[in-house]
Formats: C-alpha cells, sequence, structure tokens
C-alpha cells in the first residue's frame, strides 16, 4: 500500500448506516472513534481523531446498525410541510392551502397559501420565516421599552443549539438580537419568553442573580418555559424536513 494513498472518507462526508443518515468528522483532540446521535440534525455522527481513520468509524458504525435504529427510533417524527397540514405559529392555527398565485400568510384568515409545486415547502417556510421574524420584532420592541433602552436589530435564523443570543451595543453599533425562527412553533408563552431573557441581557450580560430577577420582574417565573425548551426543543427541528 502506498504511503501518499489519500484517505477514503473525508471531514463531513454523509453516508448511508443502518437506514440513517452516517456523518463523518475529524476531531484531531479525539482520543478514540466514536458514535453519537445529532438529534437536531436526525443523523449519527461518527468521529475519529484523523481523516486516515474513518474508514474504521464507518466500519464502527456499520457494525452497531441495533443502537442507530434504536437511538434513531426515538426521535420525534419529521413533520414534512404540505398542503392541507395545519401548524401553529405563537400559538395560533395557520392552514396550508395550495392556490396558484404569490405565495402569501393571511393573517386574519389563518391561511398560507402558495402554488402545489415542488418548491411549496420552501415558500411556506419562507413565510414562516418572515412571520417570526415579524412577530420576534414586535416583542423585543415592547420589552426593550419597557427596560428604557434603544430598540436593538432583530434576525431571525436556524441555530441548532440556542434559542437565542443577544449582542450588546457597542459603541456606535446598535445592539442586536437573533432568534431561532423554530420558536414560532412553540406555545407562545416559549418565544415570549426567549424575547425577555434576550431583552434582559441588553442590561446584564451575564446569567447572574441580577439577571434573572430582572427576567422575572419582565416575565415572571421562567422555570416551565425553560422546562418546556429542555424537552420539546428538539421536537421544533423536526419540522420541514
Ligand atoms: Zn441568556
Amino acid at each position: 500500500m502506498s504511503l501518499f494513498k489519500p484517505p477514503a472518507y473525508s471531514h463531513g462526508d454523509r453516508l448511508e448506516a443502518a437506514g440513517h443518515v452516517l456523518r463523518l468528522s475529524v476531531n484531531a483532540r479525539a482520543r478514540r472513534i466514536s458514535l453519537r446521535v445529532d438529534r437536531t440534525r436526525r443523523e449519527v455522527v461518527a468521529t475519529a481523531p484523523s481523516a486516515r481513520r474513518l474508514s474504521e468509524a464507518v466500519a464502527f458504525a456499520r457494525e452497531r446498525a441495533g443502537w442507530i435504529k434504536a437511538q434513531l427510533a426515538d426521535l420525534p417524527e419529521a413533520r414534512i410541510v404540505a398542503p392541507g397540514m395545519t401548524v401553529e405559529l405563537f400559538g395560533r392555527p395557520f392552514r396550508l392551502e395550495s392556490r396558484t398565485g404569490r405565495a402569501k400568510i393571511d393573517l386574519e384568515a389563518g391561511v398560507i397559501a402558495a402554488p402545489d409545486d415542488a418548491a411549496f415547502g420552501d415558500r411556506v417556510m419562507r413565510l414562516i420565516k418572515a412571520e417570526s421574524r415579524r412577530r420576534f420584532t414586535e416583542m423585543t420592541a415592547g420589552y426593550a421599552a419597557r427596560l428604557k433602552v434603544p430598540t436593538p436589530s432583530v434576525s431571525v435564523v436556524d441555530t441548532r443549539g440556542r434559542w437565542g443570543s443577544c449582542t450588546p451595543a457597542r459603541t456606535a453599533k446598535p445592539a442586536s438580537i437573533r432568534y431561532s425562527w423554530r420558536l414560532a412553533l412553540a406555545p407562545f408563552a416559549v418565544a415570549d419568553y426567549v424575547a425577555a431573557h434576550e431583552c434582559a441581557h441588553l442590561i446584564e450580560a451575564n446569567h447572574g442573580p441580577r439577571f434573572w430577577a430582572l427576567v422575572d420582574q419582565l416575565f415572571g417565573d421562567p422555570a416551565p418555559h425553560r422546562s418546556w425548551l429542555r424537552s420539546h426543543g428538539t421536537g421544533l427541528h423536526a419540522f420541514g424536513r
């Protein structure tokens, strides 16, 4: 075997194992081959310390088909976006309908309509993201006003680890808050809590006692909503894929 033979796999490759997606990852700090489940992406990740050892990681994953099946069977079922489906945004139901013409959201009728073609899902998701950004902008402005601070800029992203993040204002740069648009799919109070939490960071940039006192003052007890996110957060990622 030539010493210069390139490795068969590289970091980020996706293949199939036990009927699921297996993502390959190289981490120089890893001591050994390992396997874990990325619940938000619904993928199995095989990690090796070097690209050369990825083929070993693939073999390792394939030997553990039973384990992979059991782990992924636990995940909430994916919800594919299709006409006829109802989706709750900030606690309000919207019916997804197929209709010719431009895709649009009708807030009064509670309808999201788009042509029934291959792009239906993408168009609907874009409208949901825009609605999410609109509502979070509103909620953020409300909390900022109560805190008597300038309204920060608001954007929505599809973060996997965090539900929100706040960058406080710096010289000549206004504060900005990013929310996961998927919070639109959570109960309204959960999204509202995350907005209050991120706005409290406009005053307190940490999670100390003064920060939590401020959250309590703005919103009330965060405990039920934090626990909702811990136990149901993964479900929000199952939507639309
Ligand atoms: Zn925080």
